[in-house]
């Protein structure tokens, strides 16, 4: 097996990847996360993505991308051709020709001098009013309003419900069928992560919050506390605010997501050219690099691999530029020595202790830079702490929970392992004989390898109940 990056990759999967041929090439190259996006998909289709995926591998996780706040117009039969200074009259029922129909109500949010964006920013108009219940607005600029594109109305807290019908359908599936992401789109605020959470309550489904506008910006903190993870969605933040500060959102977005420990992806046109084309840009080599460097977890693809001609050369693009950057990009110890506790956003007792010893399991592995990393562990927080200090070495954390297995699928530098259940373990010594063997059955770690390995679950052993051992950092040779 050829070297696989730390940086994940996410792919959003469409006709040109779901074939199962090109879905084992993306596997093989790098694709961690198959992306499913609920504003063309029907259940139909996440139902054969899935089947899909998972006749190829357990471990890739399947996320659905709900629209949220998205707002869409209609499809219309035809692009509709405008010109600076036409007034263009959007209605609020398909009887009428261009409608809103993710939310026929959206006249009630607007007033006179808003402006409104259509189709990525490149037509832009501006309210003129509103007269029974339709929307009057004058084109400033652009010569289009094509049928079944966005909507974007930059600055105002739209009134429309955090999940519409047609998500609501598609969480129902995604639960049922155990899927393990929801993204929502246009999170605003907390309350927003939590209308998603209601419904995922109970289940092992959990939120990545898209940051697609200035609320989301805004309420960053409240919203990475709340969320398993985080999306920065530049296609339509650089919409919603002027797109010159989207560099800098994205830096401090990621910063903040790595001091939480949370996974953050990097999104959109990152290789926009390969829709069509076999070879990047210089530009777009650059950019996946610099979301590297920035901190990010996973870098992610749209249209290149729902759509485009050359999915798997787009894989093979990330990869490629994902191992050279990993180069570059480990920390001196100087560096993780001034990373503290109060650098993790919880801050319990147990969490101080598990960063101490996490700590010192990335310390040992700057001694040990050839070393393989194993840890035992429930959820798989612990490999994230130890993964959190950017440490050359790949961490392997053996769960005996596939789905917290695949939640590792989005963090950098962990291979989320699903191992066997043990049961009856007598002591420390027969636990670590046993994820040593599981390890070495599944091809992670060969003979003469010198391994770190923690354990980091709680274990009470049935011949020593007195001792009931917390957790243990050994080094061992194999
Ligand atoms: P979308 O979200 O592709 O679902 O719109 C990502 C983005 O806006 O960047
Ligand atoms: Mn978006």
């Amino acid at each position: 097996m050829l070297p696989l990056p730390k940086t994940k990759i996410v792919c959003t999967i469409g006709p040109s990847s779901w074939i199962p041929e090109v879905m084992k090439q993306l596997i093989e190259n790098g694709m961690t996360v198959a992306r499913v996006n609920g504003a063309f998909a029907s259940v139909d289709e996440m139902k054969k993505i899935a089947s899909v995926v998972r006749s190829l591998s357990n471990e890739i996780a399947l996320m659905i991308d709900i629209k949220g706040h998205e707002v869409r117009l209609n499809k219309f039969e035809k692009d509709f051709d405008v010109k600076a200074g036409d007034t263009v009259v959007f209605g609020n029922d398909d009887s009428e020709y261009i409608y809103v129909s993710t939310f026929p109500d959206l006249y009630k949010s607007l007033r006179p001098g808003i402006n409104l964006l259509v189709d990525d920013g490149n037509t832009s108009l501006i309210v003129e009013k509103i007269e029974n219940k339709k929307i009057y607005a004058k084109v400033i600029y652009g010569n289009k309003i094509p049928k079944g594109k966005s909507l974007n109305v930059p600055g105002i807290f739209l009134d429309n419900p955090p999940i519409t019908e047609r998500d609501m359908e598609q969480i129902r599936y995604a639960v049922e069928d155990k899927w393990d992401f929801v993204a929502a789109s246009f999170v605003r605020c907390k309350a927003d992560v939590d209308a998603v959470k209601y419904l995922l309550k109970g289940t092992h489904t959990k939120v990545i919050s898209k940051i697609e506008d200035s609320f989301g910006v805004q309420n960053i903190d409240e919203i990475i506390e709340a969320s398993e993870g985080i999306m920065v969605a530049r296609g339509d933040l650089a919409v919603e605010i002027p797109f010159a500060k989207v560099p800098h959102v994205q830096k401090e977005i990621i910063k903040k997501c790595n001091k939480a420990v949370k996974p953050v992806i990097v999104a959109t046109q990152m290789l926009e050219s390969m829709i069509k084309n076999p070879r990047p840009t210089r530009a777009e080599i650059s950019d996946i690099a610099n979301a590297i460097y920035d901190g990010a977890d996973a870098v992610m693809l749209s249209g290149e691999s729902t759509t485009g001609d050359y999915p798997v050369e787009c894989v093979k693009v990330m990869k490629s530029v994902a191992l050279e950057t990993e180069r570059y990009l480990y920390h001196s110890q100087d560096h993780f020595l001034k990373k503290t506790v109060q650098d993790c956003s919880v801050l319990d007792e147990g969490t101080e202790i598990a960063m101490a010893v996490a700590q010192s399991v990335a310390n040992l592995s700057f001694k040990m830079p050839d070393a393989k990393i194993i840890v035992d562990t429930r959820t798989g927080f612990s490999a994230k702490l130890i993964s959190s200090y950017n440490i050359q070495n790949t961490v392997i954390a053996m769960t005996p929970y596939d789905y917290y297995a695949r939640r590792l699928a989005m963090v950098k530098g962990i291979k989320g392992i699903s191992r066997s259940n043990y049961t009856d373990i007598k002591n420390m010594y027969e636990l670590e004989k046993l994820l040593i063997e599981d390890a070495k059955n599944k091809k992670l770690i060969q003979h003469g390898d010198r391994i770190i390995l923690m354990i980091s679950s709680s274990y009470n052993f049935e011949s020593d109940s007195q001792i009931n051992e917390k957790s243990s950092i050994k080094i061992v040779t194999i």
